[in-house]
């Protein structure tokens, strides 16, 4: 297929001060987690990107000096001459696909708490960013930057950017985002200076000025120097010469950049969920910018849809087309519209289990794209698969995210495959919960695999098949795979040793399969939630907005604690608020009978009483493995039905999230008839010699 004439236009190169990107799709600065320790690991996943059309890719953040220190966080760094080598890999990945190479030069000022460095975070006037947010609290203040401070951080600015020349890279960042420390300069509430840099806005713009040009210079003018900003406060106070301090700023600095990064001021409102924020979110905040400027100007607003990209350029918002969710779950998106073959785009569902990953500080995995972070330690490609190693009929029972992962990678490579599901229509947990308050968008996560499935004529699917022990011995297949998922169960919480406790099978008792089936239609509801992911403020909401008085009670400090990994916790709190949901944290359910339920701090002990007609506990999954373990029972019989290996896989085997299953579904299929390994995946390594980039294994 061809590409359609209307989308021609995300093709066109883009001048970027000395450089030019090749085209309009660009990969913004986005954290892998895969710090300069996994420098392979690092570039491989960047260059997939390259490889897939992105035309320019980034790092994330990179820090320029020990008192930018975000551990417990992966921490990528420029620190000295030692570190280039790890960085050239990436550029030198990137630049084989034709894609420019961009490095976020970054300092985190108050932002860090220097945990591992132990020097005191510098800041404009001593004040911290967001010190009380549940999620960075900590008890390290920063430190009033003095005179000498200013000279020593335009130093190490200046020399970050000579090395990340010296690595290859074309485009070198400024970042003035997120609450680090150029950020905060640019904030009256956490810039109280009286001297140049301070007060006006010309003053508190005064600092990225300057960097910028010692960048410049540092690089002798060889590189794009980018400056990424954030607007969403500075949009929201009033300028004293223009519509806002927004407008006043990007005046102030209007072309002195080669290109300006726009985006917002956090992570819950920079990347937010797609069950509290559409396509295209932060247009509100960065629309003015491309006026103000003759510089080419790049945003982001998780865009999937090639029609979306053209009205943002065709409408002047965005020249470039910025993404990081889109780009890890579909690094071929690009090369997808320039083949016309939009319609195979693996969509981002907007779950933000990627940013999760980075909160966790390990390194990133998507739910859609089960290869991000295995291209090179597993060697995974997502559009290239190793062809079949046998002949083998492969029957897998289950079509959920794990069956149909599997199914399809296991038809890319040729298998002859079969997928048996009980129900009339596929899917698993995702036909259900795609319809709770807000998940409509994770249903990509479905459409992408059947879509794939519909291209491949050696995948048959049979519905309304309930499997039994002898309908799989009798089927045929040399390969079984169980994908059976897992179910709710009714197990209260043992508060002391915080694991599942006795069941509680009473009147009035259900769980989120319940809730699914229509069972739960009298109210008050209590929703006790020790799971602590979407689940529970799901259901709360979606019983609330049936009409039932609803609580929610949990022995987290928070609701839905989890997810402030996933950013959406604060838009849970504002979910939960507009259906009049009652929160109670830190007690547990020890008690239900039929009317009242018995709610006990966990930490005091002290009790309360809540008249309820339901309790809904969203607690412990338990792993339909029944087929899996009467099938090896079996196991002596398998060799006269020509069976060789019974597998259980997903929610089966360990219930987990979406992308737990699909990620096991497509280790099954990628790794089947594989030569065996000791190693699950290749180690990455360090290089330590910064003049030879020697290489020494990690002991
Ligand atoms: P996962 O997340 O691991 O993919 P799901 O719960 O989403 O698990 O999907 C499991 C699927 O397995 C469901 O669609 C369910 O209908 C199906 N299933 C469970 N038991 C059987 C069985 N005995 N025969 C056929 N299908 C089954
Ligand atoms: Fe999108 Fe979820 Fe993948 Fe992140 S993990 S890129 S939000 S699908």
């Amino acid at each position: 297929m061809a590409r359609k004439p209307r989308f021609d236009i995300l093709f066109d190169p883009v001048r970027i001060g000395p450089v030019t990107a090749p085209n309009r799709f660009y990969q913004v600065p986005h954290a892998s987690g895969m710090t300069n320790t996994m420098p392979h690991g690092r570039a491989a996943f960047r260059a997939m990107k390259a490889a897939g059309g992105w035309g320019t890719v980034c790092t994330g953040a990179v820090s320029i000096h020990p008192s930018s220190d975000d551990a417990p966080l992966p921490l990528a760094r420029l620190w000295s001459d030692a570190d280039i080598p790890t960085h050239a890999l990436m550029t030198d990945a990137v630049h084989q696909h034709g894609a420019l190479a961009g490095i976020e030069l970054w300092h985190g000022g108050a932002g860090t708490m220097n945990r591992v460095s132990r020097i005191p975070p510098l800041s404009p006037s001593g004040l911290g960013w967001m010190p009380t947010h549940v999620g960075f609290i900590g008890n390290q203040k920063s430190r009033a930057m003095g005179r000498e401070d200013f000279a020593a951080l335009r130093g190490w600015y200046a020399g970050a950017a000579r090395r990340a020349r010296q690595a290859g890279f074309d485009i070198v960042y400024v970042y003035a985002g997120m609450g680090y420390l150029l950020h905060e300069f640019l904030l009256p509430a956490l810039n109280h200076r009286t001297d140049a840099y301070g007060g006006s806005v010309a003053n508190r713009c005064r600092l990225i000025g300057e960097i910028i040009e010692d960048m410049r210079g540092a690089t002798h003018g060889a590189c794009a120097i980018a400056l990424r900003i954030s607007l969403e406060e500075l949009r929201a106070r009033p300028g004293l010469h223009a519509e806002s301090e927004a407008h006043e700023v990007v005046m102030a600095l209007s072309d002195q950049p080669d290109l300006w990064d726009v985006k917002m001021d956090s992570s819950p409102s920079d990347c937010p969920a797609s069950r509290f924020a559409a396509e295209g979110s932060h247009e509100p905040v960065i629309d003015f910018v491309r006026r103000l400027t003759t510089r080419p100007v790049v945003g982001v607003g998780r865009f999937t849809s090639p029609d979306a990209m053209v009205s943002q350029i065709r409408r002047g918002v965005l020249d470039l087309i910025g993404a990081a969710r889109p780009s890890i779950a579909d690094p071929f998106l690009p090369r997808k519209i320039d083949a016309g073959c939009e319609d195979d785009i693996r969509e981002c569902i907007g779950c933000n289990i990627c940013i999760a990953s980075w909160h966790e500080g390990v390194p990133i995995r998507c739910t859609q794209n089960a290869t991000v972070g295995e291209e090179w330690r597993r060697g995974w490609h997502p559009e290239i698969f190793v062809p079949r190693g046998s002949n083998d009929r492969v029957l897998i029972v289950g079509a959920g995210p794990a069956g149909l992962e599997c199914a399809l990678t296991l038809g890319r490579r040729f298998y002859d495959v079969a997928v048996a599901d009980r129900s009339g229509q596929p899917g698993g947990r995702l036909v259900h919960e795609t319809k709770l308050p807000g998940l409509a968008a994770w249903r990509r996560a479905l459409d992408y695999r059947l879509n794939g499935l519909r291209a491949l004529a050696n995948v048959s699917m049979f519905l309304d098949s309930d499997m039994k022990i002898d309908d799989i011995l009798a089927f045929g297949a040399e390969r079984v795979v169980i994908a059976t998922g897992a179910e709710w169960t009714r197990a209260l919480y043992d508060a002391r040793l915080e694991v599942p406790g006795p069941i509680l099978d009473a009147p009035g008792v259900f769980t989120p399969d319940d809730v699914f089936a229509g069972r739960v239609t009298t109210g008050p509801v209590l929703v006790f939630d020790y799971e602590n992911y979407y689940m529970a403020g799901c259901i709360a909401e979606q019983l609330a907005r049936q009409g039932l008085q609803v609580t929610y009670a949990t022995p987290a400090g928070h609701a839905s604690a989890w997810s402030i990994l996933t950013n959406e916790q604060p838009r849970v709190y504002e979910a939960l608020a507009a259906q009049g949901v009652a929160l109670h944290t830190t007690v547990a359910v020890s008690g239900f009978d039929g009317g009242v339920a018995r709610l006990v701090n966990i930490f005091t002990n002290a009790a309360r009483e809540i008249s309820c007609a339901s309790l809904v506990i969203v607690g412990h999954r338990s792993g339909r493995d029944a087929l899996h373990s009467g099938l090896h029972a079996t196991r002596e019989t398998w060799a006269d039905h020509g069976i060789r290996d019974v597998t259980c896989i997903g929610d089966a085997a360990a219930p987990g999230a979406i992308v737990h299953a699909i990620h096991a579904g497509a280790l099954y299929a990628r790794d089947l008839d594989m030569p065996p390994s000791d190693m699950p995946y290749a180690l990455d390594e360090l290089f330590t010699d910064p003049v030879a980039g020697a290489i020494r294994e990690i002991a």
